[in-house]
């Protein structure tokens, strides 16, 4: 089948994941795929390379897992397997992916303590160095890159001094950012950073992937307090079988994400993919706020990758009807996500270029019935 034969999509999704991926990427999944041949392992470990290199220049002390389902399901072998029965974790958040992040150790029993930076704040390491001054038990230092609950970027170079100058293990759950903004994982000194498929690398949904610092991983062993989310057996079934995964993996979506890797180096890779996010979110800030709108981060703050927005202040606004609307006219938004204000979110990633962003404030113009 011809890419110009499959159909359009009847509209942008403008969500920070499941987001809008090109026909090539979706082209790819138009076939069944084997799960166990040296082709389709090769082709996982060409991944898990791209991976690893698209992690930063010094990458040689780095090694890439892929696990099956959504992001939370690689965060969550993470926490499960990093932190060892007598270890004690810190989750800083400023949001629902950092509260869950928090939830998930509760749940698993690891010992935890919460640093709550509220929702518009960013993380503020200082506050990591006074507990770390105190509290000599903590083992594992956790926190979000990209809030996406807000669109807030937290400083997880300034964080990850401070884990580190205290010799603390340091996670980082940078799904929403990792493809989308340039990092180098070594000079970040990052030991877990997790990612997924259906973020800034622009494929579909159904695994997570986590980069880690082999040295690291290699503690993991017997410590997951999960067999299916058991980060090292997962590791050491790639690395001993040339690619292979324990249990099914999504073959027809690890496929299309290896299409999505083939994208972003023909992008010009990460550096001008985060233009291109750059200038989405500027064109779609500049055209709102000339229409009246409000951001609810300070501009310090802001990530390319999603941005929120005040509710226009008229009793007659209602959200329900603005999405209806808007995705009558081809484009889909998302809810807010906090308590503090009412506010709605428009991504700015997968495959959405400034023209897209352009029309959609078009789009919102028409639709104004406030
Ligand atoms: C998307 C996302 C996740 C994972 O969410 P899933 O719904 O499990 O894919 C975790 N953390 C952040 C910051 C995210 O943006």
């Amino acid at each position: 089948m011809k890419l110009t034969q499959l159909p359009d999509n009847p509209y942008l999704l403008l969500t920070p994941g499941p987001l809008s991926t090109s026909k090539s990427v979706k082209a790819a999944m138009l076939r069944d795929w084997c799960t166990w041949d040296n082709e389709y392992n090769d082709l996982v470990q060409d991944i898990r390379k791209k991976l690893v290199r698209l992690s930063g220049n010094n990458h040689d002390d780095y090694t890439a897992v892929l696990m099956q389902g959504s992001g939370s399901f690689s965060v969550e072998s993470v926490v499960g397997s990093a932190v060892p029965a007598d270890g004690k974790l810190v989750v800083l958040t400023n949001g629902a992916y950092g509260n869950r992040l928090a939830q998930m150790a509760q749940v698993l029993k690891v010992n935890t303590i919460v640093i709550d930076f509220g929702e518009v704040d960013e993380a503020q390491p200082h506050k990591l160095r006074e507990l770390l001054e105190q509290d000599t038990d903590v083992t594992h230092v956790a926190v979000v890159h990209c809030e996406t609950t807000t669109g807030m970027l937290n400083p997880i170079a300034e964080v990850g001094k401070v884990a580190k100058e205290y010799g603390k293990v340091f996670i980082v759950d940078a799904m929403s950012s990792f493809g989308g903004v340039a990092m180098d994982v070594a000079d970040l000194q990052i030991d877990f950073l997790i990612s997924s498929a259906n973020k800034c690398i622009q494929g579909v949904p159904g695994f997570g992937f986590i980069l880690a610092k082999t040295e690291e991983l290699k503690k993991c062993k017997g410590q997951a307090r999960s067999l299916s989310l058991d980060l090292y057996d997962q590791w050491e079934t790639m690395e001993k079988h040339n690619g292979k995964w324990r249990y099914t993996s999504p073959t027809h979506v690890v496929r299309a994400f290896y299409q999505a890797l083939l994208e972003l180096e023909e992008e010009g890779g990460v550096e001008k993919r985060q233009v291109r996010y750059r200038e989405n979110q500027r064109t779609l800030v500049e055209g709102m706020e000339a229409l009246g709108f409000r951001t609810l981060l300070r501009r310090e703050l802001q990530s390319p990758i999603i941005t929120s927005f005040y509710f226009p202040d008229s009793p007659q606004f209602t959200f329900a009807a603005f999405y209806e609307r808007l995705k009558q006219e081809g484009y889909v938004i998302y809810p807010g996500k906090i308590s503090v204000a009412d506010t709605f979110r428009i991504g700015n990633i997968g495959e959405v270029y400034p023209h897209d962003m352009k029309h959609l404030v078009q789009a919102i113009e028409r639709n104004m019935f406030w």
